[in-house]
């Protein structure tokens, strides 16, 4: 296979990569830029395998030059590997509920950082006419894709609550870090110094350092507590792709450098609208420690008052008199599977007249955009699905506003109480409102394992239930 056409049918991959990106930006054009990086990819794996099996025909100096490819067999063991990949991932994304997505996803991280380290483990064993620089790609190579794997698979353990979400605090655990970081920099130097001939000795080091960006990536998520952890899945987003640019760099592949960086990018793009989101600097997510203390009601045990609790023919009945009605979904609205009955409310409320907007806070649900996902899905009309800032403003001209399922990304206490661990958060502040329900099975706290004073105040009525079956009520009623 030429290598120009390999290059050419590339550059056409990273342009429908580039516009699957541009699309995914906007709700209107998701589902195009989802066609666009599907084509991009189809194209990039039948190019990528054909070369490799085929080989490559180079003209370099007015000379053709043909390098070996992996023949048919090779060509068979990709397919079959291919084709058992597909088979796990068409099974699992089918069954994969919305709200383990952002598990899911983290785990899909950790392929990548773990592609990352083989790939690079692989190529120090090949030989090169530039040592040095490819010495330090295949450390930086091992060493972003060690920090991925370890990262995503505690992010994996802590999202799908295998394991608490609240902060590991070692003592010192920047300088463990930063020592980490240092060691890391000093074992690559050491690394190009050797000669190609210690083979031992250049392995040990591979091996250390291996080690060492594993526990680095354990450490440096474990670190963070529960309400970091949307910074922390786009963070890992990033690192993924980064280390998959890595492994471009060492297999010789543009496409997979040009794709990494995509991802890398817009993966620290991602990470720092979501740090923006909270009012959180990036190093400080990273030196960790914020949200947290335990999880539940207990951690915080100030004494709000009495909550008033509102029925659904209750509830049906103010809706019936309001002329402005916010909704607020949160991560309750996932796990109920509520957005469908969301919108069923919205269609009828809107046709009785009442002029019903949805607020999405940027880290309500557990993945970026996850709201937006699920009323895209319900086909709620996209021009009512405000963000945040779009109408907080709002809020105090509003009659009524239907908190379903959300908790963390409505709790007054991040705007008022400077000692909560959540404070200088933005949140929706949704108990401007005249009248504020609250959808939710109990009192208990939400991700970030804060009370919520929202809950207690005089505007405040709980509805207590699964949100999905709640709303069916009001339905009824209405
Ligand atoms: P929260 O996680 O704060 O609260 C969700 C609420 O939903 C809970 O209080 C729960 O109360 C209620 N709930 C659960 N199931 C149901 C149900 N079936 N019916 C009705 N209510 C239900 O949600 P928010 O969306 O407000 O906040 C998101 C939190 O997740 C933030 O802390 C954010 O930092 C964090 N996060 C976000 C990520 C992202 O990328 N968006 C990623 C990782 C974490 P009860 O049990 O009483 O029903």
């Amino acid at each position: 296979m030429s290598s120009t056409l390999v290059q050419g049918a590339y550059i056409v991959a990273g342009l429908l990569f580039i516009l699957a990106l541009a699309g995914l930006s906007r709700h209107e054009s998701a589902r195009r830029g989802n066609r666009f990086g599907i084509a991009g990819m189809a194209v990039a794996l039948v190019v990528t395998v054909l070369a490799a099996t085929a080989g490559l025909r180079e003209s370099s100096g007015g000379l053709s030059v043909e390098t070996g490819g992996s023949g048919w067999l090779g060509l068979l063991l990709i397919l079959v590997a291919m084709a058992i990949g597909a088979v796990i991932g068409l099974d699992r994304a089918r069954k994969v509920e919305m709200t383990g997505m952002p598990e899911l996803i983290a785990m899909l991280h950790s392929f990548v950082g773990l592609a990352a380290v083989l790939v690079g483990w692989n190529s120090s064993y090949e030989a090169t006419a530039y040592p040095t620089i490819h010495d330090v790609e295949v450390f930086v190579g091992v060493f972003i894709g060690a920090v991925t794997f370890t990262g995503s698979i505690v992010a994996f353990l802590k999202l799908s609550a295998r394991i608490p979400s609240r902060p590991l605090t070692l003592p010192f655990r920047n300088q463990l870090n930063l020592g980490a970081l240092g060691l890391f920099l000093v074992l690559t130097v050491v690394y190009t110094l050797l000669p190609e001939s210690a083979v031992f000795g250049r392995h040990a080091l591979l091996g250390l350092v291996t080690l060492l960006a594993l526990a680095l990536g354990w450490h440096l998520v474990a670190s963070i507590g529960g309400g970091d952890m949307p910074v922390v899945v786009s963070m890992l987003n990033s690192y993924s792709g980064w280390a998959a640019a890595a492994a471009g760099f060492l297999l010789g592949n543009d496409l997979l450098i040009i794709t990494g960086a995509l991802v890398g990018s817009s993966g620290a793009y991602l990470s720092y609208i979501m740090c923006r989101a909270m009012n959180r600097s990036f190093i400080s997510v990273i030196a960790g420690g914020f949200g947290v203390e335990g999880g539940t009601a207990a951690a915080d045990d100030t004494d709000y008052g009495e909550h008033r609790e509102i029925t659904a023919e209750g509830a049906a009945a103010l809706l019936t008199d309001a002329h402005s009605v916010v909704i607020t979904p949160g991560y309750g609205m996932a796990t109920a599977q509520a957005q469908h009955a969301v919108a069923d409310l919205t269609k009828r409320l809107r046709a009785q007249g009442v002029d019903v907007r949805f607020g999405i806070h940027p880290v309500a649900g557990r993945l970026p955009g996850h709201m937006n996902v699920l009323l895209a899905e319900a086909k709620v009309p996209y021009d009512i699905v405000l963000e945040m800032d779009e109408i907080n403003d709002d809020l105090a001209e509003t009659d009524v506003v239907l908190v379903i399922g959300a908790n963390d990304t409505v709790n007054p206490a991040a705007a008022e109480d400077p000692t909560s661990p959540i404070a200088g958060m933005p949140v929706l502040r949704v108990w401007e409102a005249k009248d504020v329900i609250v959808f939710k099975r109990s009192m208990a706290t939400g991700y970030a394992g804060v009370q919520n004073p929202l809950f207690f105040r005089e505007n405040t009525q709980m509805l207590f239930g699964d949100a999905k079956e709640r709303v069916e009520d009001i339905l009824k009623a209405l």
